[in-house]
């Protein structure tokens, strides 16, 4: 790994392994060249400023290089083909193009080189058919460190991933047997420096053969007026102190670093180490460039290859979810069973279902309390219908508290409209993180405020627990959760459809069934007309003629029409009422009552119950003739089902604040309404397994002579009139003791 400050690639010096020298880019004049030309040659650097080429390589070679311009760019050094002998030296030679400049690197050709040339391609060749046989991808990065360093000979060769945030981890590892391990070290990104990254992203591959080596100096020393030269391309660049510095402290002399790229960036890295300078022939270097861009291909089949396997499972979870999803009815239910599949759906320990109020938890979670007021703060957050994070504490103090379940959320909102939610919760990773060294410690604040990187002074191993983050959610889990909500939503929409094709054809046939009813009874009354009429002549014709038995007879058979006469009259208002307009008005319901309590005073004169009513009756919105038929069917009911001496009728509401208090028993999901109206009395009571059935037609409990007699439909009536109005009926009784109705509008 090499760490250097900016500017990195502007350099006054290079290595001592070779000669650089930068020529005036076309006409090849000696514009600066490194100081050990002296060393090498024996000629003083000086001498040769403004000469031309010549002066210094033979023609040929200098023609070779005027002939090879047109081809060479300012990225890749290209070796020209030849070793050029200069004296006694032999040397491989490097050349690429600067910002209006050329460079020329000539490097000693070391005698192995022809040697191993064609052992080298061998081992090449043979290194990418075994990588190409291994389909695992940690095994294929094993085998790549093997490979490399068979290749290349180095103490221990490493291949780096570096995560979203540029941190390293150590994937795979081949070394000497008597080396500590690094495998699975994690370093910080800080020892990888983003311009250094920037450069392995272009440069592929960096060697530095002798870090203990001295710098050599460019001639001359300045670059006079113009820009420094960029020497990022060059082979022989100088090397960062730090760098030096650094790899020191690791014991390590000679570094080569081969670059991986995946998808255009930088994925990872190839490191050699080696605890003695060592130098690395050109051949094998170009080998390892050639070996780590096989590698790079390969990267996203065999390494990304994991995280497919990955997709693809939960990819199969999901479909599987939203099948079982679409058959059930309770979707919470079907969400929530069975638990673990939710939480595999994104890889959770914990998710909670909030269907408005109601909080369903799933494996390890906050409280109730604390999801209700996540809810409440992500809502402000959320801008589409995901939010996700890995660190939920930084961002929402409150979280601290259960920071061990959920500092990881990804929240799902399923509609906006209702208050319908799915969370996910990880727990705080508490990365057991094994930094190569303190991430913080590689910067140094100055005294004049100023940062600087400084080099590690050990390399030992330490442990830096990174707090309040969990793992981060993966793309494909965080689709996982979008299709999730998709299929919900289509799943609740086409039920919500169904509903309303219901409704309607429910609505439809109740209509008919009124009209029917309504045709009915109105045909049937004009037999029953005649029926009545006949035996009243009959009775009337021929009273002298009948004895009391026949007499007797015909009389049952008057009273029968008439209760039948009743009964379809019954029929007859009860299909009206489904078909009839409601004339909604504000109406005084205090008024409404007194005035129904008067007419049955007069009605029902031999009882006169004590009539109470706490507090006035408000003023609603409702249609008054019907209501007024509700407050008389009710009233007339509470006048008759009652044998006490003390008769007492109480009528009243509660406002929404006195529902939820008093807690009422209203069957399926309740939410207060601005009035709920009683009619409580203390009368006969009802037992419970009738308090649903006498709202049915005809229902009645008595025998029609006692009580005061009655159809049975008072109370179907009332419950019909109540549901046009969008409201509810119910009652609740005690045998004995007394009923209360309640009813809304
Ligand atoms: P009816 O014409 O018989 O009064 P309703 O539909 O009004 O018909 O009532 C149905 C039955 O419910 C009654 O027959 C009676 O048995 C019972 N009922 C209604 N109101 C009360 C009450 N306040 N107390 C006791 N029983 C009642």
């Amino acid at each position: 790994m090499s760490h250097n400050l900016e500017p990195i690639h502007f350099s006054d010096s290079i290595q001592p392994h070779g000669i650089l020298l930068v020529l005036s880019d076309p006409e090849l004049t000696l514009l600066f060249m490194s100081a050990n030309i002296q060393d090498y040659l024996g000629i003083a650097p000086h001498s040769l400023l403004g000469q031309s080429l010549n002066t210094l390589l033979d023609d040929q070679l200098v023609e070779a290089i005027r002939q090879s311009l047109g081809e060479i760019d300012s990225v890749t050094p290209i070796k020209l083909q030849e070793c050029i002998s200069v004296g006694e030296h032999s040397f491989d030679s490097l050349v690429h193009r600067t910002e209006g400049a050329i460079i020329l690197e000539l490097e000693p050709t070391s005698p192995q080189t022809e040697l191993g040339f064609f052992s080298v391609r061998a081992s090449v060749k043979r290194a990418m058919t075994k990588l190409r046989h291994v389909s695992r991808g940690s095994e294929f990065l094993q085998l790549v460190t093997q490979e490399v360093r068979k290749i290349t000979g180095f103490d221990r060769v490493m291949v780096y991933q570096f995560d979203q945030h540029g941190a390293g981890t150590v994937m795979a590892e081949a070394k000497q047997d008597d080396l500590p391990t690094y495998l699975r070290l994690h370093y910080p990104a800080t020892d990888i420096p983003e311009q250094v990254r920037a450069l392995y992203a272009r440069g592929l591959l960096r060697f530095i053969p002798d870090l203990t080596a001295q710098s050599i100096e460019l001639v001359p020393a300045s670059f006079g007026v113009k820009q420094p030269l960029d020497l990022s391309f060059a082979v022989l660049r100088g090397v960062d102190p730090c760098c030096v510095e650094y790899h020191q402290n690791m014991g390590v002399a000679a570094i080569l670093v081969i670059a991986l790229i995946n998808n255009q960036k930088l994925w990872g890295l190839i490191a050699c180490h080696h605890q003695t300078p060592k130098f690395v022939p050109y051949e094998i270097r170009e080998a390892c460039e050639l070996l780590g861009q096989f590698v790079s291909s390969e990267l996203a089949n065999k390494v990304n290859h994991e995280e497919l396997d990955y997709i693809v499972k939960l990819r199969s979870l999901q479909s599987e979810f939203v099948e079982s999803i679409s058959k059930v009815d309770n979707l919470k239910q079907a969400l929530v069973n069975p638990a673990p599949r939710l939480l595999d759906l994104v890889s959770a320990q914990g998710a909670a279902v909030c269907l408005e109020d109601e909080i369903t938890l799933v494996g390890i979670t906050p409280t109730t309390q604390e999801i209700r007021a996540l809810t409440q703060w992500v809502d402000k957050q959320l801008g589409d219908a995901l939010f996700h994070t890995d660190s939920l504490p930084k961002l929402y103090p409150e979280a601290l508290m259960f920071k061990d379940v959920a500092s990881g959320l990804l929240l799902l909102q399923i509609s906006k409209v209702r208050r319908y939610y799915i969370l996910w919760f990880r727990p705080e990773f508490l990365q057991t993180v094994n930094w190569a060294g303190d991430p913080n410690a590689s910067i140094t604040v100055e005294a004049d405020g100023s940062i600087t990187l400084s080099p590690r002074q050990s390399f030992e191993k330490w442990q830096e627990t990174v707090r309040l983050t969990s793992l981060p959610w993966k793309a494909c889990e965080l689709e996982n959760a979008l299709d999730l909500r998709s299929a919900i939503v289509g799943i609740v929409l086409n039920k919500a459809d169904e509903l309303a094709r219901i409704n309607q054809e429910l609505e439809r046939s109740n209509q008919e069934l009124d009209s029917f009813a309504y045709a009915a009874s109105h045909d049937l009354k004009e037999p029953l007309r005649g029926i009545h009429n006949y035996s009243m002549l009959l009775l009337r014709g021929y009273e002298s003629v009948l004895d009391d038995v026949g007499k007797n007879r015909l009389q049952t058979l008057i009273r029968l029409t008439r209760r039948m006469e009743s009964l379809i009259d019954v029929l007859l208002k009860f299909s009206r009422l489904g078909q009839a307009e409601l004339h909604l008005v504000p109406t005084d319901i205090n008024q409404l009552a007194h005035q129904v309590l008067e007419d049955l005073r007069v009605s029902h004169q031999n009882v006169q119950p004590d009539i109470r009513i706490p507090r006035p009756l408000p003023t609603v919105h409702c249609d008054p003739i019907l209501i007024n038929e509700v407050f008389m069917n009710l009233l007339s009911n509470a006048f008759k089902y009652n044998d006490k001496a003390e008769q007492w009728i109480e009528i009243g509401y509660l406002d929404a604040s006195e529902q939820l208090s008093k807690g009422l028993s209203q069957p399926d999901a309740y939410s207060p309404v601005p009035f709920v109206f009683y009619v409580q009395d203390n009368g006969i009571g009802i037992r419970a397994r009738h308090l649903e059935t006498i709202f049915r037609l005809f229902k009645r409990l008595h025998e029609q002579r006692l009580y005061g007699g009655g159809t049975g439909a008072g109370l179907t009536i009332a419950k019909k009139i109540i549901e046009r109005h969008g409201g509810r009926i119910w009652v609740e009784s005690t045998v004995g003791v007394g009923s209360r109705f309640y009813f809304t509008f």
